[in-house]
């Protein structure tokens, strides 16, 4: 079977409905598939998610030796077709949450129905939108030092951002790389003290206050950037070998805008239990609030999504 052919697509009632095919999307759907719920997962393009953009994952527990993002996604999927989940790929467009059962359509006009619903439909890293930048991800842009910093051991790299994940970012690349600029639009960080504090101390980090990255540089891989100061507009080359983007996420809510509890971010809020405002509809992964996306806190919210999927629809039968 190829990567992105449907499966079983004849049915449109399941008992679970998961939005997103990311590694919280398939772990909801190998629980809520392995408890003997009927189970489909709508992804929009690929299975696995920002995951599968990622050329190798060196902090998921058992692989001692990392996994290539794209074959751990493959895996992912067919684990859980294993015990009968069901792939579309299709865009989700709209969904009723106030329909019982609630109702969910795809770009191609179909309309599913399900007892519950999962949303795992993930976030995406905010880019800088500089020419290069697509080009060189993964050849020393990253959006993920917790992911990726292991990889800059002993080099220079500049960290972009001045919130507080570029703080945290600078805190823990300061223990790993030989040097790092900070480069941030304004004159102060915005973070917590927290981490300010640590930044302030290390000897390694050097603040580029005022100043925009203007242009990545290095083909095939990041060798350095133009680094504009944005007061005197004096442009100036830091060499480095990485570049650690670190302005934020953009949630991929919009589609419940109104329609569940979200934060200012757009972020869907819920507590450990996965629930969102609407009863029936759960939340799993990078889309939801909370202090660390990775693919482990992603699989971990997928199975209790899916736990708590089931607990609802038992309730409902009784
Ligand atoms: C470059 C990069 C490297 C990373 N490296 C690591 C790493 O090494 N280790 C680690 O632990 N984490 C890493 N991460 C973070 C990790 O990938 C995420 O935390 C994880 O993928 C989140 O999983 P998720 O299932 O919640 O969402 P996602 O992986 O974002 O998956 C969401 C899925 O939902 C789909 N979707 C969205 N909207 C719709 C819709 N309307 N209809 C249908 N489908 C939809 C998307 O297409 C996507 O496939 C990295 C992230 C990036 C960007």
């Amino acid at each position: 079977m190829s990567t992105l052919s449907n499966t079983n697509k004849t049915n449109t009632k399941y008992d679970v409905v998961i939005i997103g095919g990311g590694p919280a999307g398939y772990t909801a759907a190998l629980y809520s598939s392995r408890a003997g719920l009927s189970t489909l997962v709508l992804e929009a393009y690929a299975p696995g998610g920002q995951m599968s953009t990622t050329d190798v994952i060196d902090n998921y527990p058992g692989l001692s030796q990392g996994i290539g993002g794209y074959d751990l996604a493959v895996e992912m999927r067919k684990q859980a077709e294993r015990f009968g989940s069901v792939s579309v790929f299709e865009r989700v467009q709209f969904v009723d949450f106030e329909a019982q059962p609630k109702k969910i359509a795809v770009q191609s006009g179909a309309i599913y129905e399900a007892g519950a619903v999962i949303v795992a439909t993930g976030s995406s890293p905010r880019e800088l939108g500089l020419s290069n930048e697509k080009a060189l991800r993964g050849r020393g842009v990253s959006y993920c030092a917790t992911c990726d910093g292991a990889f800059y051991r002993g080099k220079t790299v500049i960290v972009v951002g001045g919130g507080d994940t570029a703080a945290a970012d600078t805190v823990l690349l300061s223990k790993i790389c030989k040097k790092i600029y900070l480069v941030h639009r304004r004159d102060t960080l915005r973070a917590t003290k927290a981490y300010v504090k640590p930044i302030e101390n290390s000897e390694n980090v050097e603040f580029v206050w005022n100043s925009a990255v203007q242009e990545i540089l290095g083909d095939p891989k990041v060798t350095g950037a133009q680094i504009r100061n944005l007061k005197t507009g004096e442009v100036k080359t830091i060499d480095c070998e990485g570049i650690f983007i670190a302005i934020g996420g953009v949630p991929n809510t919009d589609l419940f805008r109104g329609k569940i509890e979200m934060d200012a971010k757009g972020y869907i809020l819920a507590k450990e239990d996965t629930a969102t405002s609407v009863p029936g509809v759960f939340v799993a992964g990078d889309a939801r609030s909370k202090p660390l996306r990775q693919i482990v806190t992603a699989v971990s919210d997928g199975a209790v999504a899916a736990q708590m999927a089931e607990e609802f629809l038992t309730k409902q039968s009784i």
